[in-house]
């Protein structure tokens, strides 16, 4: 079974439609890549998965299980953890508090401190962050700052990850490093994850498979390999 199914996906904002009748499905422990220019409807389209936007049109399942339309929490209870394209943590909390939140909430309400604490300091060694409780949000560059996304996701004990912009505002090595991450969550946690990016770049050495959108639309699903010599696909990229 699929872990997520998307079947046409549709978000419309007045009369301009951002994400136009997307289906696509990821299989369990498998990374797809989500690909396509600035403004091309990524973003969008996790927030209708993520329950941050309702789906104009369409279906959207988790291990079979209809999910669409469903609020951001009940969302992340069932099993769906995001990160956001712009690091949102909460400042004024340590990096600790910060990912026992996020433990908290991705749980039923029945976590105990310990047991926060615990998945916290797990989530944190998994994003290769600092898991004393002196550590401050105030000290991470951008690359830190993404980091303490995925950690605040993982801690909400996801099924399936939506990884949005993970390279943003990072340099080469630190592409590499954070590409790295995301294909040891899934190795080590075998994590079913959606990426999303608007540069192919370090991507396509870790996806499985790759999805590219443009002005809503998919216009290309296939492997990496077939990715990279797709006329559509460099169209997109490169310009015609
Ligand atoms: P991407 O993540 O691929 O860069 P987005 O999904 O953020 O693209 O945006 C897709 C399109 O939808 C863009 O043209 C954007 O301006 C538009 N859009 C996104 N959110 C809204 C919104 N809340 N209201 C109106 N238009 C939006
Ligand atoms: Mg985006």
């Amino acid at each position: 079974m699929s872990m997520l199914q998307v079947s046409g996906l549709t978000k419309s904002f007045g009369g301009f439609t951002a994400v136009d009748n997307v289906s696509f499905s990821v299989e369990e422990g498998q990374i797809l890549g989500l690909l396509g220019p600035n403004g091309s409807g990524k973003s969008t389209t996790f927030n209708c998965i993520a329950g941050m936007l309702k789906p104009t049109a369409g279906s959207v399942k988790l291990a079979g299980e209809e999910i669409g339309g469903l609020s951001a929490d009940a969302t992340c209870r069932k099993g769906i953890g995001r990160t956001f394209q712009i690091p949102r943590p909460f400042r004024e909390l340590t990096l600790l508090e910060n990912a026992m939140l996020a433990a908290h909430f991705g749980s039923d309400g029945h976590l105990s401190h310990d047991e926060a604490e615990a998945i916290a300091r797990d989530a944190l060694t998994l994003a290769q962050l600092p898991t004393d409780a002196n550590a401050v949000v105030g000290g991470l560059g951008a690359a830190g700052l993404k980091k303490l996304e995925l950690a605040r996701a993982i801690a909400t004990r996801p099924k399936l990850l939506l990884a949005d912009e993970s390279l943003g505002g990072l340099d080469g090595g630190e592409m590499r490093q954070a590409a790295d991450m995301l294909k040891r969550i899934r190795d080590e946690r075998g994590i079913t994850i959606v990426w999303v990016e608007h540069i192919m770049g370090v991507l396509l050495s870790v996806v499985d498979r790759v999805l590219v959108l443009d002005h809503g639309a998919v216009i290309f699903e296939g492997t990496p390999r077939e990715a990279q010599q797709d006329e559509k696909v460099a169209e997109v990229y490169l310009g015609p």
